[in-house]
């Protein structure tokens, strides 16, 4: 069977650490969108990995597959692959042969792209510089390179030849920069050539659909991971502020060759966040106070003593802070500090009926904890009408007003013991919120995170 883990709010909800725990019992781990900016983070005892590529499973011995829907930087890969060897791991990990391959003028075609957006005002996806976009592009504008290319030296050359000088000719003509050997020819097939020689070589690339249907024929289990999460999909979520695919769970149909009808027969589970965070602009209905450069039109008023524990923040300002630095909202990638609000409750209507949603996971329930009182975007008013989703467009998301509703907050515990001991061992004010979120989705929670360790989790349900 297969079980499709899918971020349901901005990215970052913590879907590494779930893939880990619930990756236990899968065979092959399997990514089907995004690229080189994926930021996942998974702790084993003292242990941290921080991957941006490889699927997290492939630290655990699985099998791990980077669908046709991923784009794929085949030095990013091989670095990874290359340190988790220095430390002891052997990681199986297998390509698409249809997945499309990040280039170098891909690199520098999304930073030009980003400051152009910038300058436009505020119209920037908050990319991380790694090409994903530029390559995306290239793949529906039918001049992408793809993986099983690559072990091809005739075709390759047939495609660098007609996609560079056209590369070229954006970089130097439009956007005015001076062009190096990211856009010739010759050394790109040199380079990416000799990754080919080394994806045959390993034996890494396979036809992914048919690879995983002939896992799921011999009864081996198939966990499907996405990135990102369903508000910057770029079908559902808030356009333009959004990723160049699918993480919403029909890409785990496209991403992989596997039908929805066998996608549909597993599990497809949600990973929440107890509260918002996210990175880039545009609008955030419930967010608190705000970042300067990156909420629309803040400018921090007070000058709050950030630096001092604070022991129950008042204002927004206090309170955000104190959720950044509780839940460590910081970009995994980039470093650069997130944009922290309130769970907002029509974004996750939306993400539950976007991708079916049969279970959720809840974490960070203990990021929010020594707080008295904690709030939730319950429902938006737009026009005088109350809004249970979002609507579909995201000027018109901003316009929206947010009807909150607040909950008892809970305090610090020993979460590992409360993990230990299980659902029933959370606060009953957790549980309550907890419960409120559940019942809203009508969708039954199957784990809540309640810290950053495998151990920190409280496993309800077993999808496997
Ligand atoms: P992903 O992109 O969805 O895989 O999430 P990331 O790994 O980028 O970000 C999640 C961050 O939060 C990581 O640093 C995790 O270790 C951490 N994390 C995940 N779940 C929890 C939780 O329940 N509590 C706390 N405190 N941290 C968590
Ligand atoms: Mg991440």
């Amino acid at each position: 069977m297969t079980v499709t883990i899918v971020g349901s709010q901005l990215g970052d909800e913590g879907k590494g650490g779930i893939v880990d725990v619930y990756g236990d019992a899968a065979d092959v781990v399997v990514r089907y969108q995004g690229g080189d900016n994926a930021g996942h983070t998974v702790v084993d005892g003292d242990e941290e990995y921080k991957l941006s590529l490889v699927p997290s499973g492939a630290i655990r011995g699985k099998i791990g597959v980077l669908g046709n829907g991923c784009v794929v930087n085949p030095e990013t890969l091989f670095d990874e692959l290359d340190a988790l060897r220095e430390r002891g791991i052997e990681p199986d990990v297998r390509v698409a042969a249809r997945a499309h391959v990040i280039f170098p003028y891909h690199r520098v075609l999304d930073g030009i792209e980003e400051d152009a957006k910038s300058e436009e005002g505020d119209l920037e996806a908050a990319t991380t510089g790694r090409g994903i976009g530029p390559t995306y592009e290239d793949k529906a504008g039918r001049r992408g390179v793809r993986v099983g290319d690559l072990l091809d030296p005739e075709t390759l050359r047939a495609r660098l030849e007609y996609v560079v000088p056209q590369k070229r000719a954006l970089a130097a003509d439009v956007f005015g920069i001076e062009t190096d050997e990211a856009f010739e020819v010759e050394p790109l097939f040199e380079q990416y050539r000799e990754y080919g020689r080394r994806l045959e070589a390993e034996g890494m690339v396979v036809n992914v659909g048919s690879f995983l249907d002939d896992a799921i024929d011999g009864g081996q289990n198939v966990m499907l991971e996405g990135a990102q999460g369903t508000s910057i999909d770029i079908d559902h979520g808030i356009y333009p502020y959004v990723t160049s695919s699918n993480p919403t769970a029909g890409g785990a149909c496209t991403g992989t060759g596997l039908g929805p009808t066998t996608v549909g027969q597993g599990e497809v589970i949600g990973i929440v966040k107890a509260y918002l965070s996210r990175v880039g602009t545009g609008p955030l209905p419930t967010e608190l106070a705000g970042v300067e450069g990156h909420t629309p039109g803040y400018e921090a008023s007070e000058s709050p003593d950030l630096s001092a524990d604070i022991d129950q923040p008042q204002s927004e300002e206090e309170l955000a802070h104190y959720i950044r630095e509780e839940g460590g909202e910081y970009g995994t990638v980039t470093g650069r500090a997130r944009r922290v609000g309130w769970l907002d409750m029509p974004m996750l209507r939306h993400a539950a009926r976007a991708s079916g949603f049969t279970g959720i996971v809840v974490n960070h329930v203990d990021t929010l904890a020594g707080l008295d009182e904690i709030r939730v975007g319950h429902s938006y008013t737009l026009d005088g009408d109350e809004l249970l989703s979002m609507p579909p467009t995201t000027e018109r998301w901003g316009e929206c007003a947010v009807n909150y509703r607040t909950f008892e907050g809970w305090d610090e515990q020993d979460w590992a013991a409360v993990a230990d001991e299980g659902y029933d061992a959370l606060p009953e004010t957790a549980r309550t919120y907890l419960e409120y979120v559940s019942d809203e989705l009508d969708v039954p929670i199957y784990a809540v995170g309640v810290g950053p360790g495998r151990e920190e989790t409280i496993v309800c349900e077993r999808p496997f």
